[in-house]
């Protein structure tokens, strides 16, 4: 194509024949749907043959090919070597698994393609409404703000930085924080998730400042211990500014004191954030509840509507309770200040002043019609119904003399262990993935390798967790016998 009739030939990326595309995109949809009704069928996780691996190490495409081929490529290298969180037997790390009502929202706002960074539109309004939520879901106030993040790792970090701007002030956006800062120190306990350090790490205030407060017999934050802590950086000179609860450890489950917490950082002037990754989410059981009791007093909270909430990946969140401050951690001045009040560069504030991301997608439609499709009330029953699964492990465990249990069920996470040396307990659980029955990932847990089931999948049944259980006993007795 030379370039002069390039501008006359209307060129664009529209098919040439939309009712091909169409009818492909039916099938896509048919095959989408019929893959999680039938899910079961398949095993858990496979191995990628080097034939799948291979084929993704090609040459950059230059030149089209049909959107069928490409749809076949999927279907036969992607699809069946996927992570296998939609599948019940699904027990690994904190997954969600998803629902075909959520994909549905994904699909909308893929062709909607709308940009929320800001601007006057009403996807942002779907957004805000979400922010509404969960204030309410949370008890925070009116001037609560909140914003879509990828996960809780990010959520986290923009908490930090909120605290950094509530402890040294504005104008450090300016100046760095090399000169105050270095007498911050910050709070959380050693079962906190290692994306809490990390965010230490990009916040530039190093962890060094970040003291890990020893758990007690239940793996939550020792409160003896915090404030002993907090006495003596006081008394060397230091200054306390943020401790991090948390609401649903990775390990076992474990939720922090938060009601403690939120009184221990009242009484010390400091911030009080609440990783509630999985946890937070406990709200929505009214039987789950109260073992989050004081989350509503936190400054903010970071969760994943993608873990217990089942939306599909991604969909981090961060509800920040003084919403001025938040956006005074963000928000440039030379761009806001130029808002329009009427046209579509109107809508201020923009969600893009709460964070550091300009462009931003539309994760909040598949949050909404997760949330308007299914109620608080299910989703809450569905979460109450996977600690239920873990209490049921938890007996069998209890039950199965070959195995060993290393943390009792709290919320839906157990540990346990077949009566066997790390070695083999890493083996039997590496075999279990490869057998494709069922995928638990392993922790340490007092010095010991611990197979790890977390049940937050809505699809997982009992007769998944005895197949788990079968199995490892199984694999148990041959990986011991070596
Ligand atoms: C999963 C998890 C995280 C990380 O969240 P992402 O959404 O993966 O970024 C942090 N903390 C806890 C307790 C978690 O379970």
């Amino acid at each position: 194509m030379t370039k002069d009739n390039r501008v006359s030939n209307g060129i664009t990326l529209d098919p040439e024949n939309w009712t091909e595309l169409r009818a492909l995109g039916h099938r896509m949809l048919d095959d989408m749907i019929d893959y999680i009704e039938h899910v079961r069928e398949r095993p858990v996780w496979q191995p990628i043959p080097q034939q799948a691996r291979e084929h993704f190490r090609t040459k950059l495409p230059h030149q089209p090919a049909r959107l069928e081929d490409a749809y076949e490529e999927f279907s036969r290298f992607v699809a069946p070597y996927a992570t296998g969180n939609v599948h019940p037997g699904f027990m690994g790390w904190v997954h969600g698994g998803g629902t075909a009502v959520g994909m549905l929202g994904e699909m909308l706002a893929a062709g909607l393609n709308a940009n929320l960074g800001g601007r006057d539109h009403m996807p942002i309004e779907v957004e805000r409404q979400i922010v509404a939520w969960t204030r309410e879901m949370f008890g925070f106030p009116d001037g609560a703000s909140g914003l879509f993040v990828t996960g809780t790792s990010i959520a986290n970090l923009l908490a930090i930085l909120i605290a950094r701007t509530a402890a040294l002030g504005r104008a450090t956006r300016q100046s760095g924080i090399a000169a105050q800062s270095a007498k911050l120190r910050a709070y959380t306990s050693t079962s906190a998730h290692i994306c809490v350090a990390q965010a230490m790490e990009i916040a530039g205030l190093g962890t060094d400042a970040l003291q890990k407060i020893p758990t007690d017999e239940r793996f939550r934050m020792d409160i003896a211990a915090l404030r002993k802590a907090v006495a003596e950086d006081r008394a060397a000179g230091l200054e306390p500014f943020l401790v991090i609860g948390t609401a649903g450890t990775v390990d076992t489950g474990a939720i922090d004191d938060l009601l403690t917490l939120s009184e221990i950082c009242r009484q010390e002037k400091m911030r009080f954030h609440i990783d509630g990754a999985f946890g937070a989410l406990a709200v929505w059981s009214p039987e789950l509840a109260p073992l989050v009791r004081g989350i509503e007093r936190a400054d903010s909270i970071a969760f994943d509507f993608h873990k217990w909430g089942q939306v599909p990946y991604d969909a981090g969140f961060l509800l920040v309770r003084d919403g001025e401050l938040h956006r005074d951690t963000f928000a440039s001045p030379a761009t806001y200040l130029r808002r329009e009040t009427r046209g579509l560069a109107a809508g201020s504030p923009w969600p893009s002043e709460f964070g550091p991301d300009l462009s931003r997608g539309f994760r909040a439609l598949k949050t909404w019609f997760t949330l308007k499709t299914y109620g608080t009330d299910r989703l809450g029953a569905v979460i109450a119904r996977t600690c239920d699964l873990a209490r049921y492990l938890e007996q069998r465990v209890r039950t199965e003399p070959q195995l060993e249990l290393l943390a009792p069920a709290q919320l839906n996470i157990v540990c346990f262990r077949y009566r066997a040396d790390d070695t083999a307990n890493a083996k039997i659980v590496a075999d279990l993935h490869e057998s494709g029955v069922a995928v638990p990932s392993t922790t340490i847990i007092n010095g010991q390798m611990a197979i790890r089931a977390a049940f937050v999948n809505h699809r997982t049944q009992i007769c998944d967790i005895d197949a788990m259980v079968d199995a490892v006993i199984r694999l148990g007795s041959v990986a011991a016998s070596r």
